[in-house]
């Protein structure tokens, strides 16, 4: 089976992506290639996040397929927020529990309403330095003022997906794989993999 890494040290994430690309791709994450170590995520965007963790893992592991992706949490009643900076929403070094705290608190200081906000992933495929392909996703949702579930990472006890009436942390993690923001990008990203790469 050929070799892909995911450069990401969030084991989370490789789970999700090797669930998805398994039958096909070995999926490997970047605590298998503990010499590779990402760069600062000085983009603005999601994209141009990924792009540069995708090109720089890429250079570092000459030879093979490298995917990256950026990811993140926009409210609306927040502006957009916390956005690219949803992994450090609570400040440097935060963990997924402060991350939801922090939103908890900006969240109770509005008047009550609906939350609606969806979580966003760019995904970047590059070999050797240089970006491949590109791909986006997208899946929309309210924000809960209460944590429910605990399975999945990150906002997933605090995200309801359009559709349903729980949050990614009590849904199946195969519910998550089929209609999450990650998967939606990964979808495409496989088809186009299987037009070029085969
Ligand atoms: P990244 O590793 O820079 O892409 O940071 C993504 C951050 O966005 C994570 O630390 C989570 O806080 C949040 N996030 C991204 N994808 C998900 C998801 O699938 N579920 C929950 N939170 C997510």
């Amino acid at each position: 089976m050929p070799q892909i890494i995911f450069a990401t040290s969030n084991a989370h994430k490789v789970q999700e992506v090797a669930a998805m690309l398994g039958n096909t791709w070995s999926v490997q994450g970047l605590r298998d290639h503990p010499g590779v170590t990402l760069p600062e995520e000085t983009g603005t965007t999601f994209e141009e996040n990924a792009v540069l963790k995708a090109e720089a893992a890429s250079a570092a592991l000459p030879g093979l397929w490298v995917l990256a992706d950026d990811s993140g949490l926009e409210v609306d009643a927040l502006g957009g927020e916390p956005g690219v900076y949803s992994a450090r929403y609570a400040g440097p070094g935060a963990t997924d529990a402060d991350n939801r705290a922090r939103l908890k608190v900006e969240l109770a200081k509005l008047s009550p309403q609906v939350f609606t906000g969806r979580f966003r992933c760019c995904l970047v495929l590059a070999r050797a330095g240089r970006t491949q392909h590109i791909t986006h996703g997208t899946v929309e949702g309210r924000l809960r003022l209460q944590e429910q579930g605990t399975g999945g990472f990150g906002y997933d006890p605090l995200f309801q997906p359009d559709g349903f009436e729980d949050t990614f942390g009590v849904l199946p993690s195969e519910v998550k794989n089929q209609l999450s923001h990650r998967a939606r990008a990964l979808a495409q990203m496989r088809d186009w993999m299987a037009a070029h790469l085969a």
